[in-house]
């Protein structure tokens, strides 16, 4: 998406996390998830949203998201 570069895009990417619409995405994803981090199987959290495509960001398919604690959240990031 040619969109997440420009300029606009991060602030409302964060303004999006705080939505509504987000929040109800996330749980969906927790739940399908079984609130375990995908990546090491961590069940205490806290949890993060991975994306782990931003091709629909905003109107995210449920597959474009994946669930991660915080220390596989960074990997994530790290590796990409
Ligand atoms: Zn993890
Ligand atoms: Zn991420």
């Amino acid at each position: 998406m040619t969109y997440i570069a420009s300029a606009d895009f991060w602030p409302m990417y964060r303004a999006y996390l705080a939505s509504s619409a987000w929040l109800h995405r996330r749980q969906l994803v927790l739940a399908r998830d079984r609130h375990q981090c995908t990546v090491c199987g961590d069940a205490a959290g806290p949890f993060h949203i991975h994306h782990v495509s931003y091709r629909a960001v905003f109107d995210e398919p449920l597959d474009d998201l994946t669930t991660a604690c915080s220390g596989c959240h960074s990997w994530l990031h790290m590796r990409a």
